[in-house]
C-alpha cells in the first residue's frame, strides 16, 4: 500500500513574515492528515522553515540542487548543503528548470544522482508540453525523461524516489488534466517501471501536478495510480493546501 504524498512547491514566492504565517497555519491544521506532507520553500528560507517545522509531521525539501559537489559555482546550492539543511526531498527536473534554465534530461539525471548520493530523496518531475500532447507524443516524451534517469541510476534508485507527472500545459494555468488523462499517463509511468522491476513499480509513488486545488484534488487522487500531488500556487494558502492534503488522506 503506497502512502499518499502531497508536496508544496512554493517556487520563488514568500517572505520571512508570510512563510511564518503559512507554516503556523499548516502546523495548526495538520492534525488528522494521514498523507505524507512536505513543503519546498525557496532555498534561502530553508533554515527558518526547518526551525519552524521542528517537531511537526511536515517535512521539507529544496526546489533544486547543483549536480556539482562544491566550488566556483556562484549562486548554486550543493547537494551537501541540501543535506545540511536536513531536507528530506529535492525537486529535480521541474518544467520551469527545464524550459527557463535549459536543464536537459542528462543534467536532470545527474542532479537526481547527486541528490541520492547525499541521501536526499529526489522528486523527479516529468511531463509534456501542450504541443507534444497535441502531436500525440506524450508517452514518448515522458518515457524519454524517465529513461535518462533509469539509464544512469538504475531501477533500484526508485525505491527511494518519487515521480511527479506534471503536464506543462497544466502548471499554473488553471487547466488541470482530467482525472482520466492523468491516470492514463500515471499508468504508463508505472508500467515503464514495471518492465524493469514489478516490485519497485508497485511501491513507487507518482504524484500529479498541475493546477491542483481543494476542489479538484479528491477526484484526481481517487485514481488508482495517482498517489498524491505536487502543488504549486495552491500550496501558498494554508487552508487550500490543507484541504488538498486531507483529500489525499
Ligand atoms: C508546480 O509548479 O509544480 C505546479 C504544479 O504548479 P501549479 O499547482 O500552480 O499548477
Amino acid at each position: 500500500m503506497r502512502r499518499p504524498f502531497v508536496a508544496g512547491n512554493w517556487k520563488m514566492n514568500g517572505s520571512k513574515a508570510s512563510i511564518r504565517e503559512l507554516l503556523d497555519g499548516l502546523n495548526q491544521g495538520i492534525a488528522g492528515v494521514t498523507a505524507e506532507v512536505a513543503v519546498c520553500p525557496p532555498s534561502i528560507y530553508l533554515a527558518e522553515v526547518a526551525e519552524q517545522l521542528d517537531g511537526s509531521p511536515i517535512s521539507w525539501g529544496a526546489q533544486n540542487l547543483s549536480q556539482e559537489a562544491s566550488g566556483a559555482f556562484t549562486g548554486e546550492i550543493s547537494p551537501a548543503m541540501v543535506k545540511d539543511l536536513a531536507c528530506t526531498y529535492v525537486l529535480v527536473g521541474h518544467s520551469e528548470r527545464r524550459s527557463i534554465y535549459g536543464e536537459d534530461d542528462a543534467l536532470v539525471a545527474k542532479k537526481f544522482a547527486a541528490a541520492r548520493a547525499m541521501g536526499v530523496k529526489p522528486i523527479l518531475c516529468v511531463g509534456e508540453t501542450l504541443e507534444e500532447r497535441e502531436k500525440g507524443v506524450t508517452e514518448d516524451v515522458v518515457g524519454r525523461q524517465l529513461d535518462a534517469v533509469l539509464e544512469l541510476e538504475g531501477i533500484s534508485a526508485f525505491n527511494d524516489a518519487v515521480v511527479a507527472y506534471e503536464p506543462v500545459w497544466a502548471i499554473g494555468t488553471g487547466m488541470t488534466a482530467s482525472p482520466e488523462q492523468a491516470q492514463d499517463v500515471h499508468a504508463f509511468i508505472r508500467q515503464r517501471f514495471a518492465s524493469h522491476d514489478a516490485a519497485v513499480a508497485e511501491g513507487l509513488r507518482i504524484q500529479y501536478g498541475g493546477s491542483v486545488k481543494g476542489a479538484n484534488a479528491a477526484e484526481l487522487f481517487a485514481k488508482p495510480d495517482i498517489d498524491g500531488g505536487l502543488i504549486g500556487g495552491a500550496s501558498l494558502d494554508a487552508d487550500e493546501f490543507l484541504s488538498i492534503c486531507r483529500a489525499a488522506s
